[in-house]
């Protein structure tokens, strides 16, 4: 196997994790754009979303539900935005599926239609 979140999450990669439970794990992102930048990765490995089972959803569902709780820990207490980047177009790097949680500053919205 060798997808990076894979090895990081069974500890052939260093990295802090920051949080773990039965569904998923919390990392910084190596690469930060924005203050705080963390990825919340599912613990079992599948690519995208449409590949994911009816277990695989529940599991995420939790997760996400999971974040507000970690808020005080994570420095989330004044907003956070998660995002999911799915494809090429979208710029997905890691085939792993997961959540950027970015705060830590005002997050403005760019028009990306603008650009
Ligand atoms: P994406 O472009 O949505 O697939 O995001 C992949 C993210 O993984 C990028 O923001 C990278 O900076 C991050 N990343 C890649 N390798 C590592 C690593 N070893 N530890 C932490 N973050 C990583
Ligand atoms: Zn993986």
């Amino acid at each position: 196997m060798s997808c990076i979140f894979c090895k990081i999450n069974n500890g052939e990669v260093p990295s802090e994790i920051l949080y773990r439970d039965e569904d998923m794990f919390i990392i910084k992102d190596i690469d930060p754009k924005a203050n705080k930048h963390y990825l919340m990765i599912p613990t079992k490995h599948y690519k995208l979303i449409s590949d994911m089972t009816d277990e695989d959803a529940d599991a995420f569902a939790r997760s996400i539900r999971k974040i507000p709780t970690l808020s005080k820990e994570l420095g989330l207490e004044n907003g956070y935005r998660l995002i999911i980047n799915q494809g090429d177009d979208a710029g997905q790097t890691v085939f792993h599926l997961h959540v950027h949680i970015l705060a830590g500053q005002p997050l403005d919205f760019p028009d990306l239609k603008k650009q």
